[in-house]
């Protein structure tokens, strides 16, 4: 049956992004929680219908791995996407609670979302897009789940300009200019899994012996706490709501000028294009094998890069396979 905003009552927000907002809500007709997320879409009617459409292939989108989707709908000038609810949220919101996320979770993570990308690359043609620890969610049943992948090229092409306030986990041959492929979101999983285990963004800070780095993040912000992402939702928000009141010009060129945030963004752009890539550090903190996989992630050449499918036969992705770590058990300990 077709889903209808009047029947969704809403509960509480569970949280903000760049694009618009989540909200726990129950279909009241079935008695079933929900997430719906909110995008505000400024496109024509026939792209919102052209959106609609595209994301219709999320019903076909069944895997362990991936949040369920239950359907979507246009509540102008917005569209909402109903989707499964996680009731311990994402991985970020996890981290910033309870502190660095235990390597062996690391690897189920590691695991979970390898499993999710290469169901909906061999199944669906699909590459995520987004990987992050804020699209990678958490249940009290121990399930890890992927959400908001690019299904639709329409709301890709839609919400493209927000993208800029969130493009650090992007690759460096992504920065370059090059197109998408299954091992960019290997690079975005390789910044997260750093994120995840060393409880702050890896770019933010440390590279202890990079003091150029530090002096780099000084300019990014100087009160802004360390460990944090380059700019907040709030504040991507205020810049795309300026941008839109400039009368847009199209270029993202032209779009990242202007501001002395955004010549810092290109600063961290820059460093991620020409500096070594991060790894799992301090040497001896972390299994051999987990500083392994990272740095497979992590090279810098596409090239040189495994696929989601081939780095699921990694001996560390393997073990967290057969780990007997209790998620369910870990769930409950917050
Ligand atoms: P960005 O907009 O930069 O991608 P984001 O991923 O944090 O950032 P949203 O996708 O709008 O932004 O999600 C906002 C928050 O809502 C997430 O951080 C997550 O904590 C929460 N959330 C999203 N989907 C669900 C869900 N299905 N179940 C539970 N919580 C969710
Ligand atoms: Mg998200």
């Amino acid at each position: 049956h077709d889903l209808r905003n009047e029947d969704l009552k809403d509960l509480h927000e569970l949280g903000q992004g760049n694009g618009g907002s989540v909200k726990m809500v129950e279909h009241v007709p079935t008695n079933t929680i929900m997430a719906k997320k909110i995008v505000l879409i400024d496109a024509k009617p026939a792209v919102r219908k052209q959106i609609l459409r595209e994301l219709q292939i999320m019903h076909d989108c069944n895997s362990q791995y991936i949040i369920s989707f239950y359907g979507a709908f246009i509540s102008d000038p917005n569209i909402c996407i109903c989707m499964e609810f996680m009731d311990k949220g994402s991985l970020d919101g996890i981290y910033k609670k309870i502190g660095p996320i235990d390597v062996d979770v690391v690897g189920k993570v590691a695991l979970a979302v390898l499993e999710g990308l290469t169901y909906l690359y061999d199944v669906h043609r699909i590459i995520h897009r987004d990987i992050k620890p804020s699209n990678i969610l958490f249940n009290s049943k121990g399930q890890i789940k992927i959400c908001d992948f690019g299904v639709s090229g329409e709301l890709i092409n839609s919400i493209a300009d927000t993208f800029v306030g969130t493009s650090t986990y992007m690759s460096p041959e992504r920065i370059q200019g090059a197109q998408y492929t299954v091992k960019s979101d290997v690079w975005s999983l390789g910044i997260s899994l750093i994120e995840l285990a060393l409880g702050r963004f890896p770019f933010s800070d440390s590279a202890s012996d990079d003091s150029d780095l530090s002096d780099f993040e000084n300019t990014l912000s100087p009160s802004r706490p360390r460990g944090l992402a380059l700019r907040s939702a709030e504040e991507a928000r205020a810049e795309k709501e300026k941008r839109d009141k400039k009368k847009k010009r199209k270029s993202k060129g032209v779009s990242l000028q202007g501001g002395g945030m955004t010549m810092s963004i290109l600063e961290l752009l820059q460093h991620i294009v020409n500096e070594p890539a991060p790894r799992l550090t301090p040497e001896g903190r972390f299994p051999k094998e987990a500083e392994d996989f990272v740095d497979s992630c992590l090279f810098k050449e596409p090239d040189e890069r495994k696929t989601p499918k081939e780095l699921l036969k990694h001996p560390w992705v393997e073990g967290s396979r057969t780990s007997g770590f209790d998620l369910v058990a870990w769930a409950s300990t917050f």
